[in-house]
């Protein structure tokens, strides 16, 4: 299978899930294992997921083992990390997922996953597994979500909505649910209360959060950068005006203290 290497080394990825605070759980360090290829092809994709090579995996990708795969959680469950199945997307390579998920759930580790939402039935397999936590992608509106994610011939309209489906079957399974949107130059305050309205309409509000992150531009992408910080903070108090039980944080910067909840 393909898989994306960070610093030349697989599996070596770690990041805090800080999401897990602004639902009073502890902030835990996850592993990554990042696979290499991706349904949709956001054109700020920060891993190459719009660039592929000829048998459609992301041109980067490296050919790897399930067996170095298993290794990599082995050292993860020692070390008391997470195992966080991302991407590219794991909706891709499912079989390996499930894999990877069963092996974990057999070591008594802890397991979650980074989805771009489009497919609720890999999800509902994935609970199965003893999912603890899951970021689920809403790049954007249903009018925007075509555009943000390279997706064509009104599908991300259906995408939308699958994200929607995706997070109300996770939160409502009791896993804890990290909603992700990317924040550009025109997204609007009318944008952020219809994707609010959705988030809060299905599942369980108390297992769901929604991060806000700002677009960095990347190298083949010619969007502007987004508004100032203190705009967007601006757009999330008016977004808690209208729903002040949902949880949400700003990810201003990469740095610990860059993450700020409200
Ligand atoms: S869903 Fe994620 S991994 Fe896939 S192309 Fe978009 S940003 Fe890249």
């Amino acid at each position: 299978m393909k898989v994306l290497a960070h610093c030349g080394v697989v599996g070596s990825e770690v990041r805090p899930l800080y999401f897990l605070k602004g639902l009073n759980e502890k902030i835990a360090d996850a592993r990554i294992i990042s696979f290499g290829a991706c349904n949709f092809a956001c054109p700020y994709c920060k891993r190459d997921g719009n660039f592929r090579a000829a048998d459609g995996s992301i041109v980067s990708a490296i050919d790897c083992d399930i067996e170095d795969l298993l290794k990599v959680c082995d050292d993860a469950i020692v070390k008391k990390q997470v195992v966080r199945l991302s991407g590219g997307d794991p909706v891709v390579f499912p079989e390996a997922s499930v894999a990877i998920g069963e092996y974990v759930r057999e070591k008594g580790g802890r397991l979650s996953i980074a989805h771009n939402g489009s497919s609720p039935q890999f999800i509902k397999r994935m609970i199965d597994l003893g999912l603890e936590s899951a970021a689920i992608d809403l790049k954007g509106t249903r009018g925007d979500l075509g555009l943000r994610a390279g997706l064509k011939n009104g599908l991300g309209a259906k995408m939308y909505e699958r994200s929607v489906e995706t997070q109300d079957l996770l939160s409502a399974s009791g896993v804890f649910v990290d909603v992700r949107t990317p924040i550009f130059s025109n997204t609007t305050l009318d944008d952020l209360l219809e994707m609010a309205a959705d988030i809060v309409s299905g599942g369980n509000r108390e297992q769901e959060f929604w991060t806000l992150r700002l677009y960095k531009p990347v190298v083949g992408c010619d969007w502007d950068a987004p508004r100032n910080t203190e705009s967007v903070i601006w757009m999330i108090e008016e977004v808690k005006k209208s729903y002040p039980n949902l949880k949400m944080g700003l990810r201003a910067k990469w740095e610990p203290e860059g993450f700020l909840y409200f």
